[in-house]
């Protein structure tokens, strides 16, 4: 109650229809409040005449212990009511670790986890959508009745309208499913059957469907159409302070080991006068504008946004800003009113790793990038890069130290006083759909070593001035599980949420522990994580996600892993005149 009488609603609300849809963000409120693919959503049901909408998010730590141990009951934000008493529980998954909370979700809220188990009694229809369902929902694939596979703006209407025609045409349950894997982009996995080799590999799907067996992912031709922006603020939200906008969908860079720069394809940009009309509405409420999407500088008009917004007394924050775009304008515009810190993304140390990833950015243009930055008056710079890459060696590593070296000295000969630099260093986790989905993770213990190495040789040269903030290979390690899980690693996650395993450390003791049962042929006929994990897939391998059509060749997909091994750059999107990958 407390949280709500704190949020403001910008939008107006209406009554509402028969259909009682609860829109699920399966994390605590603070993310999904912070999220703008769970606004938008819960905002078109909303929308719906037909629907009355609730959210309901993963309670924090100590209500879900209050709910395990029986003296608290799981329900929705706003009305209140147990999860039993909608039509639909709609989850939306931005991220493929939060897979788990889902499980934990359904178990908190009295609904058996298993499709099979909901069969024939009279539980809610359960669907997903998000982004982590649409790059691979089949590590949850058991549990969820329906998926609905890419951007929500014009499917989730016709969704909620099929649903009603439905209603009024048969009151069973099966029959309701069929009608509605007729919306275009609807996904149904009790009609799909993987089969399986000896080897654990996926030899062929079955499909007992009545339509094509191939998902046609949605995506909207024009961003300009629709708002995507915050619509209900809260200060509890992580980025309370923020009015949040999104600029684009997809990238135009194609960074080999990056989702966004092919699940979205083409990209799709709002126009600048819409943005700098979102922002002015946004500064009303907010100092701080939150742009939001996979790299905001090559953002056609963003100087003008951020000379915009400034001008207005506010200030605009980028996701992330690809150096060699940074131009002197916005590197002043952000700097005024206060941008005392700013996202840069080099992704790799070294020359020949960044041309492996197709960065398309030498050192020059990053110590340029930053000098412009520091000379516009940013203090603190983060830089994000990875590790464990494929084609990675040692070398490689000790650069990403170096070349942040040299990012420093270039920013003291412009400022004396630089204030922090930042090394942001996430392991690499193979994601679906792009050209590096075949390559493993890396060994942990590899990682481990090259993080060491980094470490030292960052003390070394900078006597304590840059500080490192490495993200664990262990959860990197449980985020590739899920990313790139077929549905039998659904089992996997219903051992955890039965055991209430939520801390990433708990989970990775787990998973070892599943390894050497499976070693042992101990256990429930659990797969092995490795199997998913540290395992290259085979070229012409079935992949668990192969029967979603993202409109991608996969030859493409394929001939963009071998320029990495021959460290070939490609050239950035020209949506006017290329159809080389299939998406334009
Ligand atoms: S067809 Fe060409 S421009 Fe279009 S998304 Fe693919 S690579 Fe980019």
């Amino acid at each position: 109650m407390e949280r709500i009488a704190n949020e403001k609603v910008l939008y107006e609300r209406h009554a509402g229809g028969d259909i009682r849809v609860c829109v699920v963000y399966p994390n605590m409120y603070r993310l999904g409040m912070a999220n703008l693919g769970f606004q938008a959503v819960y905002h078109i049901f909303e929308s719906e005449r037909r629907v009355a909408a609730d959210r309901a998010f993963l309670p924090d730590p100590d209500e879900r212990e209050a709910i395990r141990a029986g003296s608290a009951k799981l329900v929705s934000f706003e009305r209140g009511d147990p999860l039993t008493d909608f039509d639909i529980v709609a989850f939306s998954i931005s991220f493929e670790t939060d897979y788990l909370n889902v499980l934990t979700f359904l178990r908190m809220a009295g609904i058996p986890l298993r499709r099979a188990e909901r069969e024939g009694r009279n539980y809610p229809l359960i669907i997903a959508g998000g982004s982590a369902v649409f790059l691979n929902p089949e590590p949850i694939a058991d549990f969820i009745d329906m998926f609905l596979i890419g951007e929500g703006e014009e499917m989730v209407p016709e969704f909620a309208a099929a649903y009603e025609e439905s209603c009024g045409r048969t009151p069973d349950g099966r029959a309701r499913l069929e009608d509605l894997a007729r919306v275009e982009g609807a996904y149904v996995p009790e009609y799909f059957t993987p089969v399986y080799d000896d080897a654990g590999r996926i030899t062929q799907v079955d499909y007992r469907g009545a339509l094509d067996s191939r998902v046609n992912r949605r995506l909207i031709k024009d961003l300009d159409r629709f708002t995507t922006a915050s619509l209900i603020l809260t200060q509890e939200s992580v980025f309370g302070d923020m009015y949040l906008v999104e600029a684009s969908r997809g990238c135009q860079w194609g960074c080999r080991f990056c989702a966004a720069g092919f699940m979205y394809r083409p990209i799709r940009y709002r126009s600048p006068e819409k943005l700098i009309a979102e922002a002015r509405h946004g500064l009303s409420e907010r100092s701080v504008i939150g742009l939001v999407g996979a790299e905001m500088a090559s953002v056609p008009g963003v100087a003008e946004v951020a000379t915009a917004v400034a001008d207005e007394g506010g200030r605009l924050s980028p996701s992330s800003l690809k150096a060699d775009c940074i131009s002197p304008a916005l590197a002043t515009a952000l700097a005024r009113n206060g941008n005392r810190s700013v996202t840069v993304a080099p992704e790799a140390g070294s020359e020949r790793m960044r041309k492996v990833i197709n960065k398309n950015l030498t050192e020059i243009e990053i110590l340029s990038a930053a000098q412009m930055l520091v000379a516009g008056g940013v203090e603190n710079l983060k830089l994000y890069f990875m590790i464990g890459l494929p084609e990675e060696h040692d070398e490689d590593v000790i650069e990403i130290a170096h070349l942040t070296g040299k990012i420093l000295e270039r920013a003291r000969e412009q400022k004396k006083h630089v204030g922090r630099v930042t090394v942001s260093l996430n392991p690499f986790v193979p994601k679906p759909w792009t050209p590096f989905q075949w390559d493993p993770m890396e060994d942990t213990q590899s990682i481990k070593h090259k993080v060491a190495l980094l470490r030292a040789e960052l003390g070394r040269m900078s006597g304590g001035s840059i500080e490192l903030d490495a993200e664990s290979p262990r959860e990197a390690y449980f985020q590739t599980l899920v990313s790139r899980g077929d549905r039998r690693v659904g089992s996997i996650l219903e051992r955890l949420s039965a055991a209430g395993i939520e801390d990433p450390g708990a989970i990775w003791h787990e998973l070892r522990t599943i390894k050497s049962e499976v070693a042992r042929g101990e256990g429930d006929a659990l797969p092995d994580p490795d199997f998913f994990v540290t395992r290259h897939y085979g070229n012409n391998e079935i992949l668990p996600w192969d029967f979603i059509d993202h409109h991608i060749h996969k030859w493409f997909l394929l001939s963009e892993r071998k320029k990495a091994h021959y460290e070939h750059q490609t050239k950035p999107c020209d949506v006017t005149r290329c159809t080389v990958c299939g998406a334009c």
